[in-house]
């Protein structure tokens, strides 16, 4: 879809939860809503709270919505995240839309209706299941993304070259990695039909997250960074030959992750006790790829989990001693 495709269909709605990044940098959009029930976000990441969501709640409540109304998202995955945890919750559960504006937003957030806030504890940890009616795809707001957030989606993208042979193909003989958008948003849309719940297969898209999570916990950096450093992880413990290839995709799509510094375990393992992800008290699963394609999840006890990575060659390529 193009931006003056989008600017049309915006004008269809009349409730909006946006970013106000989007607001400063795209004015057409300012424009477009500015006489309609609109709940502007700061920093999205840093509002997925209660206390923000009861602030948007309210408004829109004071607003006087109703059941029949639409929400419309504008933002990346912090933003839709919430503004979808409104939308299933506020008089239990109104139609919302998405039109994504940041990559990871678009090859992942927006797609399968799992909304949510974070908590002190963790992140995502009070949420729901709501897809949204519509997904409003366009590229161009790619084009103010900051090199980290774009670096940020890519660091998510890579997770799908493992997940699935076809992309793995594609991945090989493909030069540009912004071609792999389409074909990784279609696979996560396969994935959430067979599996709406995460019951099954779509937890394999958690690949890199367990990790990952932990490590945005602990470090200021965007979500895919985190993710792509847990990818990492995962396969330098667990699956060494894939260490080797995601490297190789790395150089070969000349992308630029920021350094980590070395980790602190304990730190690492403190967050892992309470991942929502867990398997019960002791066990957490971790989702594995031996052969590409094929992954799967398996349950490990979280204290032999730490002795198997402090024991590994490993080690010291992510924490210190
Ligand atoms: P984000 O919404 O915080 O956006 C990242 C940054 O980019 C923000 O500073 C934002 O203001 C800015 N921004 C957004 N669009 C822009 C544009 N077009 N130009 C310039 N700046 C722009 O986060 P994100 O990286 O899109 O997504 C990360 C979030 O998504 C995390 O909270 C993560 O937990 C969540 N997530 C959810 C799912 C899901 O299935 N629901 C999947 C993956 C990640």
């Amino acid at each position: 879809m193009n931006y003056k495709e989008v600017l049309a269909q915006i004008e269809e709605y009349d409730h909006f939860i946006v970013d106000e990044v989007i607001m400063q940098l795209y004015p057409e959009i300012s424009e477009a809503i500015k006489d309609n029930n609109t709940y502007v976000v700061f920093n999205p990441e840093e509002s997925k709270n209660f206390h923000d969501y009861q602030k948007i709640v309210d408004h829109f409540i004071d607003k006087k919505i109703t059941r029949h109304d639409q929400i419309v998202a504008i933002g990346g995955g912090a933003l839709s995240d919430l503004a979808g945890f409104v939308a299933a919750t506020l008089l239990r559960g109104i139609d919302w839309v998405i039109i994504p504006t940041t990559l990871l937003a678009m090859i992942d957030a927006s797609i399968g209706g799992k909304v949510g806030i974070n908590l002190k504890q963790g992140k995502n940890l009070v949420g729901a299941f709501h897809k949204p009616k519509e997904i409003l795809v366009c590229p161009h707001f790619l084009s103010t993304l900051p090199d980290l957030e774009l670096t940020s989606g890519q660091g998510e993208l890579l997770k799908y070259l493992f997940l699935s042979r076809d992309i793995f193909s594609k991945a090989q003989s493909e030069t540009d990695f912004q071609n792999l958008i389409q074909i990784c948003a279609d696979y996560k849309n396969e994935i959430i039909t067979l599996d709406p719940f995460e019951k099954g297969v779509r937890a394999y898209l958690n690949l890199g997250h367990t990790f990952g999570h932990a490590i945005e916990k602990l470090i200021h950096m965007p979500h895919g960074v985190c993710v792509y450093y847990g990818l990492k992880m995962i396969f330098a413990f667990f699956n060494e030959p894939n260490y080797k290839v995601l490297e190789e995709f790395v150089s070969k799509f000349k992308l630029e992750f920021p350094e980590l510094g070395k980790l602190n375990i304990d730190d690492i393992f403190g967050y892992l006790e309470q991942d929502k992800k867990r398997k019960n008290l002791h066990e957490v699963d971790l989702i594995l790829v031996d052969d590409i394609g094929s992954p799967y999840a398996k349950g490990f006890d979280i204290k032999n989990l730490k002795s198997i990575i402090m024991g590994h060659k490993n080690y010291e390529n992510f924490f210190r001693k």
